[in-house]
């Protein structure tokens, strides 16, 4: 703990540093506006909440928060499922720092002194526990997207489907939630940076997709939308495998159309301003 309490104030005191030199610059050019600057930057006070305007390092109360968030999706995934085990791996962007789920560690016996972070180049930056092996396919998500949030998982039905199409046939207009039909990414080992690329062109104009023989990819403006994303994405591939099933009829699709509608629709959603 006091390791990374030092490490993060080292962090902050770079921050800070940068901060300083860049107001000097601006002195130079500006002299009072400069002056009142540094004056600033001198005084940045240590409450938590001022700490994140420092250079994209995080405060210490907003990584707490956000792990705290991270734990208790990972623990969703054990226990609607979507995982078995220490399976499936989470990660939330806070500033810079990418919090990651450690791995082949219980996700129930994380506590809030299990902290993990890297920076976007995947060098850790937070704690000592040795991130998620997926670290490639999370760092893709978060060097190449929006997105804050990613969830990875080995759902049951999603994975049956990665084994049979390149595609999940569009049998349901909640593609639509996810950008459109879904797309399997061809197959490479886990851990890989081959199975990092292979995941982000299968995820181009997406926001989840099939891994082949492997699992689920999801991000999100959040947790939970990627969480929820993936339980959606789960659901129809329950939703396809059920219906095509039965023997001697095969289950109607969209049309991309009918998809592209209902992405329209879905846009607009559920309560204005929540
Ligand atoms: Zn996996």
């Amino acid at each position: 703990m006091k390791q990374r309490r030092r490490e993060r104030e080292r962090a902050r005191q770079q921050g800070r540093e940068q901060e300083r030199q860049g107001a000097q610059g601006a002195r130079n050019t500006q002299n009072a506006q400069g002056a009142q600057d540094v004056q600033d930057v001198q005084n940045v006070p240590d409450a938590p909440g001022d700490e994140k305007d420092v250079a994209g390092v995080p405060g210490e109360e907003e990584v707490a928060g956000a792990w705290e968030a991270l734990v208790a999706t990972a623990r969703r995934m054990v226990s609607d499922g979507l995982v078995v085990g220490t399976s499936g791996n989470v990660s939330v962007r806070v500033g810079d720092v990418v919090l990651v789920t450690p791995s082949g560690v219980p996700y129930d016996r994380l506590t809030p002194d299990d902290v993990t972070g890297v920076d976007l180049e995947g060098r850790q930056v937070l704690g000592t526990l040795v991130p998620t092996s997926e670290l490639p396919m999370h760092l893709a998500v978060h060097r190449t997207t929006d997105a804050r949030a990613v969830v990875h998982t080995h759902a049951v039905h999603a994975t049956a489907v990665s084994t049979l199409v390149a595609e999940l046939p569009p049998v349901h207009y909640m593609a639509g939630a996810l950008g459109g039909p879904v797309r399997v990414a061809p197959y490479a080992t886990y851990g890989t940076e081959e199975l990092a690329r292979n995941m982000l062109r299968a995820l181009e104009g997406r926001t989840g997709c099939l891994l082949q023989n492997h699992g689920t990819v999801t991000c999100g403006a959040t947790l939970d939308q990627a969480y929820d994303r993936t339980a959606q994405l789960e659901w129809m591939c329950r939703l396809w495998l059920t219906a095509s099933s039965v023997p001697g009829l095969t289950p109607a699709l969209l049309t991309p159309e009918q998809l592209a509608q209902a992405e329209e629709r879905l846009r607009t959603y559920g309560q204005p301003g929540r």
